[in-house]
């Protein structure tokens, strides 16, 4: 197989920036990137999930009760001023701490909405969210970005209706790489936990079948791409932030995450470079309205 990366750069889809991980993108890429966004909300409406947006950067403070600085501190980025001072001036000058760090996965913000709201209904909550997410693993690949797009269903509720929405969306995903004509396959999967304590952390997942993805050969064939994921968080978020069901009972969570990025490069990937000449089929789920 060829090297996408050069692929898509001279065919003037994707721009280098310097930097590995952040790339430019032509009006085509985005418009094909938009498309399939819009395939997966037509999904979501028909599911009456609730589509809230929140900007690319969270309290430090809430992403640390989420557990993300203990589970991915490899991964995390934080916002600070860059004053330099002048020689001489007070120390406490140099660097202003804004609070906030850069949303490394579209799921995060909901937690502490969804605990200001109180006690959940019987029948949980269903987000959809929409978000750039930053997660700092440097990458020639085009598929592993720094910065790129996810959007995501969130499931809070009983243990088992949160366990049925994972299943069904793991046959509904399916179902739209089918109709886009992109093979694939589910794995089960774990998450980059970091250090010692990490790696048990990944086995245990691993074991308990919490974290599936839909893969896809994007890169070479021998290592298909995670373009989707389905996790299954069980209470770790409802403890955290005290998301109790009606009966006292902490609620379970699961998230749905579709890669956009990803998925947009699969494409190009399996069908060419030119959306004109794709398969008829791919091109009415794509571009019907
Ligand atoms: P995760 O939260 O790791 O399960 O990620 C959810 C989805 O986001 C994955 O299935 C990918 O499609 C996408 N994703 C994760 N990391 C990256 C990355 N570094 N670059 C591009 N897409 C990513
Ligand atoms: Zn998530």
């Amino acid at each position: 197989m060829s090297d996408l990366r050069t692929e898509l750069v001279e065919a003037g889809l994707l721009f280098p920036t310097g930097v590995d991980g952040v790339l430019g993108r032509s009006a085509m890429f985005e418009t094909v990137l938009e498309q399939v966004n819009k395939a997966v909300s037509g999904w979501g409406r028909e599911a009456k999930a609730e589509a809230v947006h929140f900007p690319p950067v969270m309290s430090r403070t809430q992403l640390e009760r989420n557990g993300y600085l203990k589970s991915f501190p490899q991964l995390a980025a934080e916002l600070h001023g860059c004053i330099t001072p002048p020689p001489g001036s007070e120390p406490d000058a140099a660097v202003s701490q804004t609070g906030l760090m850069m949303v490394p996965a579209a799921c995060y913000p909901i937690y502490p909405m969804l605990a200001s709201r109180g006690a959940l209904a019987a029948d949980g909550a269903l987000f959809d969210i929409y978000s750039w997410c930053f997660r700092h693993e440097p990458s020639i690949e085009p598929a592993r970005l720094q910065s790129f797009r996810m959007h995501e269903y969130v499931r809070v509720g009983r243990p088992s209706d949160v366990a049925a929405f994972r299943e069904s969306w793991m046959k509904m995903a399916a179902e739209i790489y089918q109709s886009l004509r992109l093979p694939h396959e589910l794995i089960v999967s774990n998450d980059a936990f970091f250090g010692r304590s990490g790696r048990l952390m990944a086995s245990s997942q691993r074991e308990r079948n919490l974290k599936f993805e839909l893969v896809v050969p994007v890169n070479n064939e021998r290592e298909p791409t995670a373009c989707c994921s389905f996790n299954y968080a069980e209470a770790h978020f409802t403890e955290a932030w005290d998301i109790r069901m009606s009966d006292g009972s902490h609620a379970h969570s699961a998230c749905v995450g579709f890669g956009m990025e990803r998925t947009t490069l699969a494409l190009f990937r399996h069908h060419g470079l030119d959306p004109e000449r794709w398969p008829a089929d791919v091109r009415s789920v794509l571009f019907q309205s």
